[in-house]
């Protein structure tokens, strides 16, 4: 097969390469163990660089020459000047590549750079062409540099991740072939970090095949994948399917820790937290226990891993994928409780977003309320129109209103609360009924329902209005709020 002969030419060039396993899906991922290169002397007191140059190679290709590449100084077995033609997809596929990357390294303390931070010290992938363009195997989807000690990096490493193997030949990535573009990029520049294959499928660092985005795992993964014959690098297999062995180059140790191993050398950033809102109830709300708590919750990367809801720091509810929306227990008593979202991106970095709300016995009027400005409606205390966003007050958007609710009726947008029937809501509002025709509607200011509680003065429409057909005299007999 194609991969055979390609190592075999790699062998040819006095380099120890290991030939692919049937069993693993994924393209191999080379280490070509270089010579005459290691970790730089940069000095007394240099300060260690962490940029990643994501290089596409456009628009026409990377020049590719034995003994170097462009800024980067590992050495390449290729003979003479090659080209490794440009990344094949559009540049929304590239911007995809780009985010991925950045979100598979976010948790660390690495800065992702599409710009040539030449001549300044850093790490660069090549996500372009294939491996045939280097005369190298075309069952090859990487290639990383080895020879980094245990525990130390190359400096100025290039690695390659051959972008045009992760589609199988069609001239579109799709997201799975983005994914694994992604992972291999990760894998590279992991082997120039003296990072081994891992048998957990959920790393970049590993054979194995999985579905999703690879992430480094925090966690003691088994070194291998990557067996053939029952060996790799000169060291024997065993273990699950024959495809576990220690780990090179630190061959004292059976496990590694990707996640560890990178943060020691770069430290951990503050990650991305997901941003989380709580869209109802309304921050310091009157509610009925057993009230449903909608939320929206987004990612950068576009992937959250859960979103939990707590009720006075008990967790109550836990969702893997929107619509994000929980029931507050029934149970809940009256009182002020406190309301907590929280979102997990894939690295479990938090995002949260709180609100209080209350719940009180039911009121027969305002002078029951908790708050001197809330109002009575069908024995709920809500926020009246004293306060911004109360009932009654200037709107524009659900947003602005306490209740989420902003109705217009063409000339006048007040915030509204749900009524029952007419006579429930307070002075200097009716129930107006918005086509249910059963008398339950909005509180609208100066309409008369005719139950005798509004003492305004306008005209009752004749019939169930829809709203933007609304009276057209409006009065309003408390400050509009100032825009
Ligand atoms: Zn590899």
């Amino acid at each position: 097969m194609s991969l055979r002969l390609g190592v075999a030419a790699l062998v040819g060039l006095g380099l120890s390469v290991a030939a692919g396993a049937a069993h693993a899906e994924r393209p191999r991922s080379v280490v070509v163990p270089q010579t005459g290169v290691g970790p730089l002397d940069l000095g007394t007191g240099a300060i260690p660089y962490n940029k990643i140059y994501l290089n596409p190679c456009l628009p026409n290709g990377c020049v590719i020459s034995s003994g170097q590449s462009n800024s980067i100084t590992n050495k390449w077995p290729i003979g003479g000047t090659r080209t490794l033609t440009k990344f094949p997809y559009d540049d929304a596929t590239w911007q995809k590549v780009v985010a991925c990357v950045k979100d598979t390294f976010s948790p660390f303390n690495v800065e992702i750079v599409t710009d040539d931070p030449s001549p300044a010290n850093h790490f660069e992938i090549m996500i372009a062409g294939r491996p045939t363009d280097l005369g190298m195997s075309s069952a090859i989807g990487g290639v990383a540099p080895g020879g980094a000690q245990c525990g130390q990096y190359l400096n100025n490493a290039l690695v390659f991740d051959f972008a045009a193997v992760w589609s199988g030949g069609q001239t579109t990535c799709d997201q799975s072939c983005i994914e694994e573009t992604c992972s291999t990029a990760a894998q590279e520049i992991g082997h120039a970090w003296s990072l081994d294959h891992v048998t957990t499928a959920a790393d970049p660092m590993t054979y194995n095949p999985f579905t999703g985005r690879r992430y480094f795992q925090n966690i003691d993964a088994k070194c291998g994948s990557d067996c053939v014959n029952g060996m790799q690098y000169g060291l024997t297999c065993g273990g699950l399917n024959g495809q576990e062995r220690v780990c090179f180059p630190c061959t004292g140790s059976t496990t590694q820790n990707s996640y560890e191993l990178i943060g020691d050398f770069f430290g951990f950033g503050p990650g991305t937290p997901p941003t989380v809102k709580i869209d109802n109830p309304r921050n310091g709300a009157n509610v009925m226990a057993g009230f449903a708590v909608s939320s929206t919750a987004v990612d950068d990367s576009g992937l959250l891993a859960r979103v939990e809801l707590t009720v006075d720091g008990m967790k109550v509810g836990e969702l893997a994928k929107g619509p994000f929306v929980f029931n507050a227990p029934a149970s809940l008593g009256d009182g002020t409780h406190k309301i907590e979202v929280t979102a997990y991106d894939m690295h479990g970095t938090p995002g949260k977003a709180s609100i209080d709300v209350y719940i009180g016995p039911p009121c027969e009027a305002a002078s029951d309320c908790q708050r001197d400005s809330d109002v009575c409606i069908d024995g709920r205390c809500v926020p009246g129109p004293s306060v911004d966003g109360g009932l009654g007050q200037s709107c524009t958007t659900g947003a602005d209103c306490l209740s989420g609710r902003c109705e217009s009726d063409g000339t006048n947008s007040v915030c509204v609360e749900d009524c029952s029937a007419p006579g429930t809501c307070p002075g200097d509002f009716g129930c107006l009924d918005i086509g249910a025709g059963n008398g339950a509607g909005i509180c609208w200011p100066g309409y008369d329902d005719g139950s005798g509680g509004c003492g305004c003065d306008s005209n009752r429409p004749g019939g169930p209005v829809t709203m933007g057909l609304l009276f057209g005299v409006m009065v309003f007999t408390w400050r509009r709020r100032r825009r």
